[in-house]
């Protein structure tokens, strides 16, 4: 479980937006880059190298 407020001042390494918590995949999304970020042992991984790419359409459910 993540922290709110962990989670409120998160944002994305490469376009500085707001994330959004998939609790059930334990990932951080960025819906402007179509990327996922892992969250290992309730740590989230903001690094562009470990993230995950999004299709569009994966990223639909989102929005
Ligand atoms: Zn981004």
């Amino acid at each position: 479980m993540l922290d709110q407020k962990l989670l409120s001042i998160l944002a994305c390494p490469v376009c500085k937006g707001d994330l959004q918590y998939d609790q059930a995949a334990k990932e951080l999304i960025c819906l402007a880059d179509a990327m996922a970020f892992p969250v290992k042992d309730d740590v989230p991984v903001m690094l562009s190298n470990e993230a995950r790419e999004m299709s569009l359409q994966e990223t639909e459910k989102y929005r």
